[in-house]
């Protein structure tokens, strides 16, 4: 259980995006771009995309951009010839972009590539708005510890997470009775375990409801995206593990819910688009104007609900397992998964071996306390290891 993570922010002016070249991050750039003069941008960060990276920093002029992939510096350099952008690469460069000093920052990078660079802008106070989960999942506690011993302010961005936050009364946490996080069900929801065995990496990137980067769509289809996200709610919000609970809504109209001790359930509802949830964190503790379709729930007419089929959809169980054991599965179960994801989309396992391969993961391991930074290192590099040694 961990403490609301919501203080007081000033208004952001300074902005430095992480992961600017994908789906989040461009999303907030569609913000920012409505109100330019509103914003200062600091710094973009991507992992290879140099000529979309190139695009953005011309336009947005921020004071650096980084390439995670260090054999792309010269062509950024490059690209940027003639303008006062810095140019920094490698790992460590999205670090050092990190913890120039800005305001607000969106932690947009897929992975748990995006957690020492996120940490940087925690370590550093700022206001984060969070829509890497993974960094969450894998580093748990130590991650929350240092939100706390830095005054920094954590933003849930993942739309579930976003839509708790806005109706959680903080003040009387203990009148929560739960949280209910909804999940469309993915692209694969009425799909039998047969059927399943055969999908492609194109099929299963394609959702039904959100428009989002490959990884996450896998996940969504596994719905390991619904375990990461129990996870991450359970760091987030003041509530115990059995408090969470996970509900198939296919139309993602109702985006997640608080259940009080007196029997209200209080919900946020909107059109799925990201530029909601991202506009809530640029604009808190204010509101802004977005270009978001509106929702019209008389074209929706109906509303669906459905428990989730944990059979069929084993890596929720896994990811609900990992939660109740606490210490370093968490952490294992992320790693395994990001291999296992990436070895499907590459078209080395099947759909269904990733939850297999994750499980096996989990087994093989075994029970283990995630204490330091230095664990977590360890820990992560074992369970991608022993993934790896699964695939094809
Ligand atoms: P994406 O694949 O579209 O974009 C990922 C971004 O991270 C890109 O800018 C890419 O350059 C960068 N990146 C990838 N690998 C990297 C590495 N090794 N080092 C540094 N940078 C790297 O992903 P996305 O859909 O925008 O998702 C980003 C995060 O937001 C994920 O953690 C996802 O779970 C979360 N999220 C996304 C959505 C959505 O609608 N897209 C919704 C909720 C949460
Ligand atoms: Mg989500």
């Amino acid at each position: 259980m961990a403490e609301p993570l919501n203080k007081p922010a000033v208004l952001p002016r300074t902005l430095s995006l992480l992961g600017s070249t994908g789906s989040i991050g461009l999303s907030t750039l569609d913000l920012v771009s409505r109100d330019p003069d509103a914003y200062d941008v600091v710094a973009l960060t991507a992992n290879t995309n140099v000529a979309l990276l190139a695009e953005q920093a011309r336009q947005y002029h921020p004071r650096v951009v980084a390439i995670a992939d260090p054999a792309m510096y010269q062509a950024l350099k490059e690209a940027l010839a003639g303008t006062n952008i810095s140019v920094l690469a490698g790992p460590q460069g999205l670090v050092e972009a990190a913890s120039l000093a800005s305001d607000w920052v969106m932690a947009g990078i897929v992975g748990s590539a995006g957690l020492w660079p996120t940490l940087a802008a925690v370590r550093r106070g700022a206001t984060v708005a969070l829509a890497n989960k993974e960094c969450l999942v894998c580093a748990g506690e130590l991650f929350t510890r240092d939100v706390t011993k830095s005054g920094a302010t954590l933003l849930p961005v993942d739309s579930e997470h976003n839509a708790i936050f806005q109706v959680f009364d903080f003040d009387h946490a203990e009148r929560v009775e739960k949280i209910i996080l909804t999940a469309s069900g993915g692209p694969f929801r009425t799909f039998t375990r047969d059927a399943m065995s055969r999908v492609t990496p194109a099929q299963a990137v394609k959702h039904p409801n959100w428009s989002m980067g490959a990884k996450i769509s896998v996940d969504s289809a596994t719905l390991m995206n619904k375990g990461l996200e129990a996870i991450e709610a359970y760091h987030l919000f003041p509530v115990g593990v059995d408090q969470i609970e996970v509900l198939v809504h296919p139309q993602s109209v109702i985006h997640s819910m608080v259940q009080y001790v007196d029997g209200s359930v209080l919900a946020q509802l909107g059109s799925p688009d990201m530029r909601t949830p991202i506009a809530h964190a640029l604009a808190w503790p204010d509101r802004m104007v977005t270009p978001v379709n509106r929702l019209d729930l008389g074209e929706v007419g109906r509303l669906d609900f459905e428990s989730p089929d944990l059979g069929r959809f084993p890596a929720l169980r896994l990811a609900r397992e990992a939660l109740q054991s606490g210490g370093a599965a968490p952490t294992i179960l992320n790693a395994a998964n990001e291999v296992a994801v990436e070895g499907f989309l590459q078209e080395r396992v099947a759909f269904l071996e990733i939850p297999t391969i994750v499980e096996k993961v989990l087994d093989r391991m075994g029970a283990m306390p995630l204490r330091s930074w230095d664990d977590l290192e360890q820990i992560d590099s074992q369970a991608r290891s022993l993934a790896t040694a699964m695939l094809a």
